[in-house]
Parts: C-alpha cells; structure tokens; sequence
C-alpha cells in the first residue's frame, strides 16, 4: 500500500502559484485541487461515478457526522468508508472541530476535551483529540486532520488566543495518538485575523511536525481583505514541501486569489448547496436557473462546458425540472457545478506551469460578472 506523499513540482514564474504532487494508500492527486464535500459519506445529489464523470479526485468527508450518525463501528465492519460509500479515490475527513463549535450544543471545553450534545439526537458526547484520532483511523481515510477549537469570528484576542493555545497542546496529544502509517496527519493552523497568534500557531505546529499544514478559521465572516491579507503572512512561512490546505475556502475568486499566494488544497459546500438551490457556476457568473428568461433558452448552462449536463440538457428543461421540484434538476446542476469547480482549479494546474497563471486569473475576473458574486 502506498503512503502518502508530497511533491512540489513547479511554481510559477511571476507569482507564488505552484503545482504539487499527493500520493495516497487510493491514488495520487495533483495541487491545487478542488475536494468536493461528502459531509455523510456522500455528496450530496451524486453518485461515485458522476463524481468521477466530473473529474473529481479526492472527496472530503467529516469525522464527527460519521461517528454522530451511523458510528464508527457500523463502518468500521464494513470495511471503512471507501468501502462503505464505494469511493475508491483519496478521502480527507474534516476531525469535525468546526461542526462541534458551530451545530451543537456545546457543553464545556476541557483541556481534557469537549462535552456537547449531538445537533442529532441531543445524547451527550465527550470528544478528546484521541478519540478523534481513533474516529478516523476506524474511517480509513487517506488524510486525517487534527481536532482544533474552532471559535466563531470575534474580534477578541483573548478568545482567539486562548482556542489557538488549546489547540497547539491538542495536536500534540494527537500526534501522539496517531499510530496508522499509511494514513496522513494534518495539522491546522488556528488564529483569526490576529498576525501575531497565527505566526505563533504556525511556527508551534511545525514544530510538532505533521504531513501537511491546514489554515482553519478563514472565510468564516471576516472582511475579504483581511482574509487575504492573512493568506499574505502566513503561507510564505509554510514550508514548500508539505501541502498547504486552505479550509472551507469558497468560491471560483476566491481560489484565484488564494493559488496565487501558494495554496493547494480547498473545500467548499458551495457547488452542492446552490446546485440543490438551482443555481449554477459558469465562467460568466452565476446563473439562477430558475428565471423566467431560460424558459425557452435552449443553450447549455454554459455553451464551452464539457460536463454531462450541458453536453444534453437546455436552459430550459433545468428550469423545468426546478420548478417542478424534480429531483433531477438538484442532480444535474450539482453536477455541472462540482465539474466546474473541479475543473476550473485543474485549469489552474496547467497555466501555472505555462508561467500564465496571473493571465488566467486576469481573463477570469473580466468574464466573470460582479453582479452575480
Ligand atoms: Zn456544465
């Protein structure tokens, strides 16, 4: 079985944008990548194979609704997740930090762990950084990230601070804890908008040394320039040979910016919420497929788009589908819409290695209508 691995291929000439290599116990990958969201073990409205049909090459799923609903074990028995959900590219499961702070009903927080109820069924759970480690060692994923406190945006240090220190002492019991070889740790970098305490949360997490490094907290209500401003400080200091994975980052502009100042891996619900909404991602900004101006448009979602919904479907018939509340049309714009996100970041790949990546992000920005962000 393979293990995994990082290998930075090219970066481009005129910006920080480059071009990596991952290797997994379930196939290799290139950087940067677009992970489509399987929170349950499924993306939402899609089957393996579209996904596959839509050039998707690893999946991100979540620890903590896994083990919430159906339990660790019920997966385990079966043969872990891939098996379980048949996917059998690379799966990063999320620890669940995020969805422990914001949808449940918090209890307290211990350096032992945190006590909350389950958003499910309302039963207590106490969950440790080792438990958390044991959740996705019994999942299989190819990549596991470390719990964090992950505190609402604020404008308060203190709170900031006091979450980025609970979490450097957490990622060492982690660390610790964690005995599958061929499964890959991540550590995450916590601390707001705050310079000072990311640059400490950075330089305290490489010290305990994972295989890639995540930036947790972004894009979690804070103005854009902040955000990107963050991204400025933090990952020229990240090292060159590990992955930099940029959490629960956004939409088709904001993957321009952040792959211009180095990033490699993002995730988003993005693709599938507003695909289940009836809205579609094109190159030319967002389409609400819903508008009474597609009723007999029958154009593709977008004319230059190679997917399995514009390649049969019109303007028309998804407007159609949407509002008779058919099932199909959820279905076939998440596809487009995974696709192009997918695809769109994949893009990115081969102009970096042109040395046109700032070009491709220039033309981008002009086609894409502000209007619809
Ligand atoms: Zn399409």
């Amino acid at each position: 079985m393979k293990k995994f691995g990082f290998k930075l291929i090219t970066i481009d000439k005129k910006c920080k944008a480059r071009v990596g290599k991952v290797t997994t116990p379930h196939g290799t990958f290139e950087t940067p990548v677009f992970m489509p969201v399987g929170t349950q073990g499924t993306v939402k409205a899609l089957m393996p194979r579209d996904l596959k049909d839509a050039g998707t090459e690893i999946l991100l799923s979540n620890a903590y609704h896994l083990y919430i609903r159906p339990g660790t074990e019920i997966i385990r028995k079966l043969k872990g997740l891939h098996k379980f959900m048949a996917w059998d590219g690379p799966i990063l499961t999320d620890s669940g930090g995020y969805q422990v702070f914001s949808l449940s009903k918090l209890r307290s927080i211990s350096e032992e762990g945190v006590k909350f109820n389950s958003h499910f069924d309302g039963r207590e759970i106490f969950l440790t950084p080792e438990k958390v480690i044991e959740i996705q060692e019994a999942l299989g994923s190819d990549i596991a990230m470390i719990f964090d406190e992950c505190p609402a945006a604020t404008k308060d240090k203190a709170v900031i601070e006091k979450a980025v220190h609970i979490t450097l002492r957490w990622a060492r019991r982690a660390k610790k804890h964690h005995k599958l070889s061929s499964q890959a740790l991540f550590g995450i970098v916590q601390g707001g908008t705050f310079r000072d305490l990311r640059r400490e949360s950075l330089e305290r997490t490489l010290e305990i040394g994972f295989d890639g490094y995540a930036l947790g907290g972004l894009s979690v209500g804070e103005p854009k320039p902040e955000m990107l401003s963050v991204l400025d400080e933090i990952l020229p200091m990240m090292p060159t040979d590990r992955p930099r994975y940029l959490m629960g980052v956004g939409t088709p502009l904001d993957f321009f910016e952040a792959v211009e100042r180095g990033a490699d891996m993002f995730d988003c619900v993005n693709p599938t919420r507003y695909g289940r909404n009836g809205t579609a991602f094109t190159s030319d900004g967002l389409v609400v497929v819903r508008n009474g101006k597609y009723q007999k448009d029958a154009a593709p979602i977008q004319k230059d788009c190679a997917c399995y919904t514009c390649r049969n479907f019109s303007r028309a018939y998804l407007r159609h589908l949407v509002n008779s509340h058919e099932i199909l049309g959820a279905e076939l714009i998440t596809l487009h819409n995974v696709h192009f996100f997918v695809n769109l970041v994949k893009n990115m790949r081969a102009k970096i290695r042109q040395g046109r990546f700032l070009q491709f992000k220039k033309a981008f920005f002009n086609r894409f209508d502000p209007e619809t962000r």
